[in-house]
């Protein structure tokens, strides 16, 4: 097992891409810690993690990751219920509001890039201080972004902007958090079938479809095998870098 004895903090964790991620490091032997807005939604991917011994201890927390205060609450109970400091997140949380550039209201554009951008920065700040004054070793960050954040989409400025922020971003904290031992890389999903795709016309899919070169559209488990390989030693030479899982799309 990949991540055997480790603690992985998911946010996200409650549908989708996050709640693949969780199951995939469960089964690798790591404690996750499943953080998500919705209460009920964490509760029912925490039930379902696999448990490998009792060193391995899963537990949910509910936390809105645009909130610094929820922030703060989430990472002063961690310590208090996992038995060693994480050394991986996965900031996975995600939102749309989509709109045409000329129609998007003001309170859309603000609410993608506050969940979006401004949730991965508070997290990892607040999870990176965790790390550093723990002393961790190999640890390992991993930021959800978008292949539209590189391509751009119709209707989407808002969630553009925001994913192609993170990319900067994953940079920067990579420059910076190197010396601490602790690596950070952005993962650049393609068309994924996820609560969030659900919401797209089947006319739009279905377009898209079309050009991908693998001919599917992705599951939340090529994202999961992605964030694997980034959280554990096999990356161990990676960091600033980002790595698109599409199917080709926009190769
Ligand atoms: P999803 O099923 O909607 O999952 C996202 C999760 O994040 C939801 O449980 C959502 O809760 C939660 N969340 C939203 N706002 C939050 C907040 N403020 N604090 C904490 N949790 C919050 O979407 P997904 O498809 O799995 O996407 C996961 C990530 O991958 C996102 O960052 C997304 O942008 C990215 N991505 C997805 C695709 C794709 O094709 N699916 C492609 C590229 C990138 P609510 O449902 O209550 O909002």
């Amino acid at each position: 097992m990949q991540l055997s004895k480790l603690a992985a903090v998911v946010t996200g964790g409650g549908s989708g891409i996050g709640r693949a991620i969780c199951q995939r490091f469960a089964r690798e032997g790591a404690c996750v810690a499943v953080v998500d807005i919705d209460a009920d939604r964490t509760r029912q991917t925490l039930d379902e993690l696999s448990t490998k011994g009792p060193d391995c201890k899963h537990h949910a927390f509910t936390t809105d990751v645009s909130s610094a205060e929820s922030v703060a609450k989430l990472v002063k109970e961690i310590p208090e219920k996992f038995s060693v400091t994480p050394t991986i997140l996965v900031n996975c949380a995600g939102i749309t509001k989509d709109s045409f550039l000329v129609k998007m209201d003001e309170r859309s554009f603000d609410d993608v890039i506050r969940v979006n951008l401004k949730g991965v920065f508070l997290v990892t700040q607040a999870i990176s201080k965790l790390m550093i004054d723990n002393k961790i070793k190999h640890g390992s960050i991993i930021n959800m972004s978008s292949i539209s954040g590189k391509t751009g989409n119709i209707g989407q400025c808002n969630y553009t902007a925001s994913k192609a922020g993170i990319e900067g971003m994953t940079r920067t904290m990579a420059k910076e958090l190197a010396e601490h031992d602790i690596r950070c890389n952005a993962v650049l999903p393609g068309w994924i079938e996820s609560p969030m795709t659900q919401a797209v016309p089947e006319k739009v899919l279905t377009k898209h479809l079309g050009m991908i070169p693998a001919g599917r559209l992705g599951q939340p488990e090529d994202i999961a095998d992605a964030c694997l390989f980034l959280a554990s030693r096999k990356s161990s030479y990676i960091t600033g870098t980002s790595i698109e899982v599409t199917g080709g799309l926009f190769m």
